[in-house]
């Protein structure tokens, strides 16, 4: 391909040539040159078809510097400090050329090799996670439509399925792919069995629970009802929480007022210390209460709105009361009650 190659001197090439000739030369060169077509890769081509090749811009900059004679980039072009002989300007640019295609395959190699070193230890990352769910029956896993996930006990479990050392391992890849994952799915229906009977003993427990204290404690007409199967679950389990707390001696639920408004200074905070008057409440209730009780207590504000809506900006004004958060066991049950130390 013939090209027209315009090249620009700097100020020190154009005094030294003039020096040399007696003639003065322009800033702004021109010669007619023979290239490759290849040698245009590293030109910018214009609209109108003129190719740049611009010596100050990255990314080609360091590997074109690299090729040229010494000279002063300045403002987006390049000044060559000496006259070259025309000839060799198709040369530079060649060299260039070369100096950015080695560079671009040397990059690529290097991507390569760490493409290679993710997948291998992505595969070993597999191989562990696999033998280990294998040998540990306590292993657990997780299935979807898409992979098969050990996780749990095992040693490498990666979330995303790309770099081990995470927390979850995806098998997809796996030459057994299809045995472990029935192998997940299984010990996960196991698991599932096991709280499912677990959760009706409980349940069945329960029902017996109140069935028994109904025929024991309550109404007539809760006997009756609970014989026909009409006794509503939530009344029997009121009035068996109301004969809990009444056999422990715990005072009747707190009352205090409190609002919706979120800029009133009403409200409550959980307190892990009592003044002498709410110990002395709180020591009479305790000395009473079965074991295995659980008890939290709390400073509340009570709201002077009787609406529901005040809004109270001085928390000083505003009563304290201090109450007992109390949880009692009974059967299977735990109730709950709240009650007033002050
Ligand atoms: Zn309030």
């Amino acid at each position: 391909m013939n090209a027209k190659i315009t090249y620009l001197l700097s100020e020190t090439a154009q005094r030294a040539q003039m020096a040399a000739t007696g003639q003065p030369v322009a800033r702004k060169q021109v010669i007619d040159a023979d290239l490759p077509v290849t040698d245009l890769d590293v030109c910018y081509v214009h609209e109108d078809g003129a190719c740049l090749l611009d010596c100050t811009a990255s990314p080609n900059r360091e590997a074109l510097f690299a090729s040229l004679p010494t000279g002063e980039a300045t403002y987006g072009s390049y000044h060559f400090a000496a006259v070259p002989a025309p000839a060799d300007i198709p040369a530079l640019i060649r060299r260039g050329r070369a100096l950015l295609a080695s560079r671009k395959a040397a990059d690529e190699d290097k991507e390569a090799i760490r493409k290679e070193a993710i997948d291998a230890a992505h595969l070993r990352a597999e191989e562990d996670a696999v033998r280990a769910f294998r040998s540990d029956p306590a292993a657990r896993g997780q299935y979807d439509s898409q992979r098969a996930l050990l996780a749990a006990t095992g040693p490498v479990v990666d979330v995303s399925g790309a770099v081990p050392g995470g927390r979850a391992i995806y098998i997809r890849s796996h030459p057994d792919y299809d045995m472990i994952s029935a192998e997940v799915r299984s010990r996960n229906a196991d698991d599932l069995r096991v709280r499912e009977e677990a959760d009706a003993r409980k349940e069945a427990a329960k029902a017996t629970a109140i069935s028994t204290w109904v025929t024991e404690h309550g109404t007539d007409s809760q006997r009756a009802r609970q014989a026909d199967g009409l006794l509503p679950r939530d009344e029997a389990l009121t009035s068996m929480a109301e004969l809990a707390f009444a056999a422990a001696g715990v005072p009747a639920k707190a009352e205090y007022r409190s609002c919706e408004q979120q800029s009133c200074s009403c409200g409550f905070d959980e307190i892990h210390t009592l003044s002498a008057d709410a110990y002395a409440a709180w020591a009479t209730v305790k000395a009473a209460l079965p074991e295995g009780y659980a008890v939290k207590f709390y400073n509340n504000r009570e709201c002077s709105d009787k609406d529901g809506y005040g809004d109270v900006d001085d928390a000083a004004a505003l009563d304290h009361i201090v109450t007992a958060n109390i949880t009692i066991p009974f059967g299977p049950f735990r109730f709950e009650r709240e009650i007033a130390l002050t």
